[in-house]
């Protein structure tokens, strides 16, 4: 049988234990995936920044060279829509050097835009001086090409810039999304090993010990006594295991016993029957004479079979939950009395006596099942004491309660078996040697008097007599005197 004790971690509590595992992995993907987008966006933005700023040096670079262009021309040839041409361009470089200002913001980036500007200024007043003197194209270019090249010089220095910066948010960017992947599929291979350990531990330590608890139900349900369940690492199952090992033992150790008693009582009413048997047979057979000792054996005989059928029905009855009692105000004196009365008689070696109150002890009961009660412990207190003495039956008033008494002075019981005598079907070895009987007697007496609100004690020695004490709810009489 599985043991109880050892400490074992519960379902709940590794249950508990792997959803908090799961929830955290669940929660470290999810920061690990906020934080990695949000590092690729700040990289991503700061690439599309370049992007705009290098698209606008590029096109300061175009329009200074359109300037370039149209001014000479204009030099070359004095015609008035070249001369209109240059003026919008020459806005057009305003703006552009304008937007140029606006979208570069880091300090490299800003003072790369200034030396660009500043040149383009110095470009653009040395063109106007050169011009306002007259001078012709041929001249005016080679003196005009220091300030020219300074301009394409920083407008080139500032893209390198630019294509550079760009190259490194590019390389900031791939960077970024590659530690994504790497957090995200670590997180997420970490999550899915995580659920898979979860869902086989589940099935090792639930699961399969279920299945086999299963298989133990069936294999006993099939005739398998000796089954037991497995033993289980988890508290819940293995408790059930357990369980399911007492509820097998307990139903083992019933059915044994219900063979026994069966084979006990086809014993004991054997002996009954047999007694009889010959009886007839010596009057039918060998003309004995019926005399009224022999008429009396028989009728003994007969009382005997009939109390172990009526006590047979009774046990049927009251496992059954249909003990029926009639409740009246019973006085226990009477009771007491009818069955001092009946066993007297019966017996020649004890002295069956009575001592009770002058005054009705009353109890609300069904006098015919106490009466029960009453020859149940009379006849067993004549039965267990095999070499006679006295049986004495008491009454007593108690403040509260009424006590029926029944001593002897017989083989008694043993202490560690003074419970055992009141479980159906179980009888002492030593008694069955004294007496014959089911085992059921004590077991009725207990049921009927709880019917009753009371209780059955026993006090016993061995070798030296038992005592029997009835407690019942007593009901108070008017006039009730004080007891014998
Ligand atoms: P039965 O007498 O038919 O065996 P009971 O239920 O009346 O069944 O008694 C159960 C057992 O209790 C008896 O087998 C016997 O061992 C013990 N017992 C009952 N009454 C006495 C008694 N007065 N003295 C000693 N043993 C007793």
């Amino acid at each position: 049988m599985l043991g109880r004790g050892g400490a074992r971690l519960s379902v709940r509590a590794l249950m508990t234990a792997s959803v908090t595992a799961v929830a955290a992995l669940a929660l470290a993907l999810l920061a690990g995936a906020l934080w990695t987008s949000r590092t690729v966006s700040r990289a991503m933005r700061e690439a599309e920044e370049d992007v705009w700023v290098l698209a606008a040096a590029q096109q300061v670079d175009l329009t200074l060279r359109e300037f370039h262009r149209l001014a000479n021309l204009c030099v070359a040839t004095g015609e008035v829509e070249v001369e209109a041409a240059r003026r919008t361009t020459e806005e057009e470089l305003g703006g552009a050097l304008a937007r140029l200002g606006v979208v570069a913001q880091g300090s490299q980036e800003a003072r790369l835009a200034a030396t660009l500007t500043g040149h383009v200024d110095a470009y653009l007043r040395a063109r106007r001086a050169l011009e306002a003197r007259g001078l012709p194209l041929d001249q005016l270019l080679p003196a005009l090409r220091p300030a020219l090249e300074r301009v394409i010089a920083s407008s080139a220095a500032f893209q390198d810039a630019m294509r550079a910066n760009l190259d490194e948010t590019n390389a900031a960017v791939h960077d970024a999304l590659r530690l994504q992947a790497v957090t995200v599929g670590a997180t997420a291979a970490l999550l899915v090993a995580g659920l898979a350990a979860l869902g086989l531990g589940v099935r090792a330590l639930v699961v399969r010990p279920l299945l086999e608890l299963r298989d133990t139900v069936g294999r006993f349900r099939r005739g398998d006594e000796d089954v037991r369940a497995p033993a289980c690492a988890l508290r819940e199952p293995h408790e059930l295991a357990a369980g399911v090992d007492d509820m097998i033992a307990t139903i083992v150790q019933q059915r044994r016993r219900q063979l026994e008693f069966l084979a006990g009582v086809a014993h004991d009413l054997r002996t009954p029957l047999a007694t009889l048997k010959l009886q007839v047979q010596a009057i039918e057979r060998q003309g004995a004479p019926v005399t009224p000792e022999r008429l009396r054996l028989l009728d003994r005989q007969l009382d005997r079979l009939s109390r172990m059928i009526g006590d047979l029905l009774d046990a049927t009855r009251i496992e059954a939950g249909q003990l029926e009692l009639a409740p009246a105000d019973v006085d226990l004196r009477q009771v007491a009395r009818a069955v001092v009365e009946l066993y007297g008689p019966t017996t020649q070696t004890h002295q069956v006596t009575l001592s009770c109150p002058d005054d009705a002890v009353l109890v609300r009961g069904d006098a015919l099942r106490l009466e029960q009660v009453v020859s149940n412990l009379v006849s067993n207190a004549i039965k267990y004491a095999p070499g006679g003495g006295p049986v004495e039956v008491r009454v007593s008033a108690l403040e509260e309660e009424a006590e029926l008494s029944v001593s002897d002075h017989g083989v008694g019981i043993p202490p560690g078996e003074l419970e055992e005598v009141f479980v159906p079907f179980r009888r002492r070895e030593a008694a069955a040697a004294v007496a014959a009987g089911a085992g059921l007697g004590l077991s009725i007496v207990r049921r009927i008097v709880a019917a009753h609100g009371g209780r059955v004690e026993v006090e016993s020695a061995p070798g030296r007599g038992s005592t029997f004490r009835v407690r019942l709810p007593h009901l108070p009489a008017p006039g009730e005197g004080p007891t014998a």
